[in-house]
């Protein structure tokens, strides 16, 4: 009954329950690298086998969203809802979806489905898998009115949460988290962060709750103004100096050329993580930069255990990233924004005009 065969893809009475729209308005990207379309008559997904299909509350605008409509990551399909930061509300159910009822608050993440039965897969470092598929690049996102979900690769959110504040954290939350792990920053540390956009906000946020202090190097007046809001201790650009040489770095910003100046500025065997999934290509590094025991790491996506241990946290501190809310209907705008630095930190989509 549930060999995994066409046979369980089938549609439920439950599927073609009415209220839920044959289309729907929806963000595609188009033919041209760098724009976006709004289209009123995308097909509204049908949730199968172990799917669920969500309203989408709210929709974070992440970073990664701009490599796919830039095409700085490769093109996986010709036209491509983006937005993987969904906080949802579950509508409907595939035939083997179980785990959540209809009317359950969820979060759909980037990581959408990994094969299950590789190596990485198996010994927890799933975010590793050869065959993983990603929300917003491999299928389609949360630019949308509605949107599907394997239920595995789902995340239960509290019902009372406040979506457009919860959104943030289902990548650039996720992604600081696991970076913040990475970086082995001892009690009390230093941590370098280099590159202030929401990922960092939420991760400086973590930071200090673990009683670490925060020295950031940004770009752009409105990053700086928010690194000291959030209690930075040292506030600069690329071209300043660190106070004092840090303990870890995190490196959020998409530049390569960062790279050395974060090695420079960390002490010996400390340790300095690459958060992105796109970057320019790294110049050359003297080798007294790394020598001294320093440890170069990147950020490979996320795994489940990441996420639930996010969320586990962002309760107990109440994590809260301050936002810019926009309607859905602002997306090509706000895209344009974050590419230009005239928007900076966490963007959510709320709502329609
Ligand atoms: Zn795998
Ligand atoms: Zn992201």
């Amino acid at each position: 009954m549930s060999e995994a065969s066409g046979a369980t893809m089938r549609e439920t009475p439950e599927t073609k329950m009415a209220g839920v729209p044959e289309t729907m308005r929806a963000w595609v990207t188009e033919d041209e690298p760098g724009s976006l379309r709004l289209r009123t008559d995308e097909p509204t997904p049908r949730p199968l086998g172990d799917e669920v299909l969500v309203r989408v509350d709210a929709c974070g605008l992440c970073r990664t969203d701009l490599h796919v409509i830039d095409r700085e990551l490769p093109q996986h399909l010709e036209h491509v809802v983006p937005g993987h930061q969904i906080v949802g509300t579950v509508l409907q159910r595939g035939a083997d979806a179980h785990r959540f009822a209809v009317g359950d608050r969820i979060g759909v993440a980037w990581l959408r489905r990994t094969c299950g039965r590789c190596g990485p897969c198996r010994s927890g470092a799933e975010n590793l898998c050869q065959r993983s598929q990603y929300t917003g690049w491999d299928a389609n996102g949360g630019f949308a009115e509605y949107a599907v979900v394997s239920q595995a690769f789902a995340y239960r959110l509290r019902s009372a949460i406040d979506p457009v504040r919860t959104a943030p954290l289902l990548c650039a939350g996720i992604i600081g988290y696991r970076a913040l792990n990475r970086a082995a920053l001892p009690d009390g540390g230093l941590l370098g962060i280099f590159g202030y956009g929401s990922s960092a906000g939420i991760t400086a946020q973590i930071a200090h709750a673990r009683g670490a202090r925060v020295a950031v190097s940004t770009r752009g007046t409105g990053n700086r103004d928010r690194a000291r809001d959030a209690g930075a201790v040292f506030v600069g650009d690329a071209t300043a100096a660190m106070p004092e040489p840090l303990d870890s770095a995190i490196v959020f910003a998409p530049a390569g050329d960062l790279v050395p100046l974060a090695l420079r500025a960390t002490r010996p065997g400390g340790t300095v993580v690459l958060a992105g999934i796109h970057m320019t290509d790294l110049p050359s590094i003297r080798y007294e930069f790394l020598f001294g025991e320093r440890d170069l790491r990147t950020v490979t996506a996320n795994t489940r255990a990441d996420g639930e241990a996010l969320f586990r946290l962002a309760a107990t501190l109440e994590l809260r990233p301050a936002v810019t809310e926009m309607t859905f209907n602002r997306i090509a705008e706000a895209a344009n924004g974050l590419r230009s630095g005239a928007l900076s930190g966490s963007v959510v989509f709320a709502g329609w005009d």
